[in-house]
């Protein structure tokens, strides 16, 4: 809330990535003057870096913010929907597991840079608002608030503002700026498996080479690929696997141990990625770290949102998606704080109270559903497992919502919905036993008369 006729409040953001070029959005329509900062140099003169994800499944929360500023139309247009996951098993055959039972409800593989762009831009459209490209934050100066920037040349510039804001990503220099704070709680956790990304490309006659509207899935127990649409009619595909030990990345060092991994573990996919063994050796292989800290902010003066805050491990399909949600909540507790250094405290200490309990919350749920994806997609029990649940929700619906439902397609908080799926779960399960015992009791009945 800014009051009228009042100096402008300004803020820096560190970071032009999702969260910040979306929260830049939202600070200028509030009446902030937004200046950001992004280090990389601007994406539409260039074709982006090789091997960085290229594609993001974005679902009900990432929606409903781009919603709010009135992008969704215009960006949900470029997305491919996914229904469910196709897995694909070692012997070559395939199956179709849908995410809900209503077949219109679907996450969307949308290009990265393509959002991150039209987020961009939507920024610079905001009178109060400007970015600044190859512009790269050195040093953090929290009480003046201030940052340092970099840029291509070499040459320093300084920022002031009445906030600095950081959305830059897991890494984020402004939270190691923080964590020279006293009580300053941080941990990073990185798992032992790494990723790189591949591709396959469309099909020679144009196309999808495979079915398009799935995210393809192919489960190895210690490792898996999965791959999403593109508009193109590509797929990025996304190599998990150990960083070392029995098909681990360290066992991967020549083309011919690269090949032969693929012609024995994904051979039905090997025949369509022409390029493997080009973008096998030319894409990094990259780390998977979980980022957790408190609190979020210094005073009124600087906060975290995003990865910057609480960095995630992808198996969920959440990131982004709740670096979305950060930004909604950033904007609700803005609207109802004034315009001085005091209220502004009280806000970010509002959204840390909302927002910490349901990312935390997502960061063991992504953990675990790596496991799953993993090691359980492919069984029969799993599919026996998600039948049920899809069987319950229909005939149940109020009393049992899974909770991939919950989380992908619905805006209840994290923390809620894993709360909920724990106490459906145990009530299914003495439902369970209860019409157990009663069909053995009516058995014996019978079997006595
Ligand atoms: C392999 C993979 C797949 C994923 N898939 C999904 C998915 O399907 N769905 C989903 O919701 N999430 C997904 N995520 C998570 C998602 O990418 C992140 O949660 C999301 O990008 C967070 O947005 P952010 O703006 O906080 O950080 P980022 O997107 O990392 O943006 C940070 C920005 O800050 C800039 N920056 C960094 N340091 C500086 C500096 N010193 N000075 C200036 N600028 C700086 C960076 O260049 C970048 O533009 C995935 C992540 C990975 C790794």
């Amino acid at each position: 809330m800014t009051t009228a006729g009042a100096r402008r409040p300004r803020c820096v953001v560190i970071g032009g990535g999702l969260a910040g070029a979306l929260a830049a959005v939202c600070l200028a329509r509030r009446g902030w003057e937004v200046e950001v900062h992004e280090m990389r140099p601007d994406p539409r003169l260039s074709d982006g870096p090789r091997g960085r994800s290229i594609n993001l499944a974005i679902s009900a929360r990432g929606i409903d913010a781009l919603a709010r500023v009135g992008l969704a139309e215009a960006i949900m247009r470029h997305a491919v929907p996914m229904r469910g996951r196709m897995v694909h098993d070692a012997n070559g055959a395939r199956h179709f597991q849908p995410y809900d039972k209503d077949p219109s409800r679907c996450i969307n593989s949308i290009s990265r840079a393509g959002l991150n762009v039209a987020l961009l831009e939507a920024a610079a459209r905001e009178p109060g608002a400007r970015v600044h490209y190859g512009h790269k934050c050195v040093e953090v100066d929290l009480d003046a608030p201030a940052a340092e920037f970099v840029d291509a040349d070499g040459t320093t510039a300084r920022a002031e503002g009445d906030l600095l804001l950081g959305a830059d990503g897991a890494f984020s220099v402004l939270r190691r700026r923080m964590q020279r704070m006293d009580r300053f709680d941080y941990s990073q956790d990185y798992l032992s498996h790494g990723y790189k990304e591949l591709c396959i490309p469309p099909a020679p006659a144009g196309g999808f080479a495979l079915e398009p509207n799935a995210l393809h899935i192919w489960p190895r127990r210690s490792f898996m690929m999965i791959a999403l649409p593109n508009e193109d009619g590509s797929f990025t595909c996304t190599l998990f696997a150990p960083f070392q030990g029995p098909n681990g990345f360290d066992s991967l060092r020549e083309p011919a141990q690269a090949r032969a991994f693929f012609t024995r573990e994904f051979a039905d996919a090997l025949p369509l990625m022409p390029t493997l063994v080009d973008d096998f050796f030319a894409n990094p292989t990259s780390s998977l770290v979980t980022v957790r800290c408190a609190p979020w902010h210094h005073g009124g003066m600087a906060l975290l949102i995003g990865d910057a805050a609480h960095a995630v491990v992808p198996f969920y399909g959440q990131g982004m998606n709740a670096a979305f949600e950060d930004v909604v909540a950033l904007d609700d507790c803005l609207a109802r704080a004034g315009d001085d250094e005091t209220d502004r405290e009280r806000a970010f200490r509002e959204l840390h109270a909302r927002r910490k309990p349901n990312v935390d919350a997502l960061a063991d749920l992504a953990i675990a559903n790596f496991l799953e994806m993993r090691d359980h997609v492919g069984t029969a029990s799993f599919r026996r497992h998600k039948a049920i649940e899809r069987a319950l929700h229909r005939f149940l619906p109020f009393w049992y919502v899974p909770l991939y439902t919950m989380v992908s397609f619905t805006l209840t908080p994290y923390a809620e919905a894993i709360a909920r799926a724990r106490r459906q779960d145990r009530l299914a399960r003495w439902l369970a036993a209860i019409l157990f015992v009663a069909a053995v009791a009516a058995v014996l009945a019978a079997t006595a008369t």
